[in-house]
């Protein structure tokens, strides 16, 4: 099932794919059934197992019948990141496969060491942007832009101390990331913060797959195209730290809820370790994939160096 957020004669809701080229508008379905209604996907996700079985036949009426009011042709609508107002910042993992840690190295002539434990940092929320959206790219902000594809994982149910065991329950479902990079901020501030969290650096979509449709998450290929050239591929089976690790690891004192976003980690093949480096300019469109999920596609485009809004 695939779940997004989309954009249609000047209103924004949550929303259903469906066979056909068409989409469901959740918060109308919802509405005509007189269900609790829904403003967003996380006010879905909010509602647990109960909303997600309404919206399970939801799905099957309205695939029996093409007449129903509530499908849009999938043409008319522009989508939204899935999640295009997350109300924390994006929880990401930095250096999770070894390959991408072992580049890394030889990049800066430093010595190869594994992390012992995830190494937590943030996007902001301003940073998340939706698919087919421009990544602004100012020059004067950044010389050295990069790409890095992940597998989101969006949490389904509130959680703190998560064992591993549990913690695969309290995923909702998967969706693609670039988690977009400033290297030279990134490198400059000695702390990944700054040089990851600009403005439009974290594109999510194109939607979000339930996590009953991914039944082994750690046996997946992500995979990042520049231009039509493959540059990232590699399986989540080659993660350091799986997604039970960093669920239970990043609840440790630390509440994870409905519609919070995790970023795993990233592959090797990323521009900055290149010989010589490549980083992004204008145009260029970038295609992050996550095998079962989807292709999140978006263009850089160069912007000026404006002051303000
Ligand atoms: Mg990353």
């Amino acid at each position: 099932m695939r779940l997004i957020t989309f954009e249609h004669a000047g209103r924004t809701g949550p929303g259903l794919m469906v066979e056909g080229e068409r989409i469901i508008d959740l918060g109308r379905a919802l509405a005509d059934r007189g269900e609790r209604p829904a403003q967003t996907l996380v006010d879905i996700i909010e509602g647990g197992a109960a909303a997600m079985n309404i919206v399970r036949d939801i799905e099957k009426r309205v695939a029996n019948d093409s007449s129903n009011q509530t499908a849009i042709p999938f043409s008319a609508v522009r989508l939204l990141a899935p999640i295009p107002k997350p109300r924390k910042n994006i929880f990401c993992v930095g250096r999770n496969y070894k390959d991408h840690v072992a580049e890394g190295a030889r990049a800066r002539g430093a010595e190869l060491k594994l992390p012992e434990f995830p190494q937590f940092f943030t996007k902001p929320p301003l940073a998340v942007i939706g698919p087919d959206h421009d990544i602004p790219w100012d020059p004067e902000v950044t010389q050295k832009l990069d790409y890095e594809v992940e597998l989101g994982v969006v949490i389904g149910t509130t959680g703190r101390n998560i064992s591993r065991d549990k913690a695969l329950d309290h995923v909702f479902g998967y969706t693609v990331i670039n988690d977009v990079t400033a290297r030279d901020l990134q490198r400059r501030h000695e702390q990944w913060f700054k040089g990851k969290g600009i403005d439009g650096s974290c594109p999510m979509g194109p939607w979000i797959v339930d996590a009953a449709s991914i039944p082994n998450p750690q046996d997946i290929e992500v995979k990042l195209r520049v231009n039509g050239e493959e540059r990232q591929r590699e399986t989540t089976a080659m993660m350091i730290f799986d997604i039970k690790e960093i669920i239970s690891q990043l609840s440790l004192g630390l509440t994870l809820e409905p519609g919070d976003v995790i970023a795993t980690g990233t592959p090797s093949g990323v521009g900055f370790a290149m010989d010589p480096p490549r980083f992004l300019g204008d145009g260029d469109v970038i295609e992050a994939e996550v095998q079962g999920v989807g292709i999140l596609r978006n263009r850089v485009r160069r912007m000026a160096h404006a002051t303000g809004n």
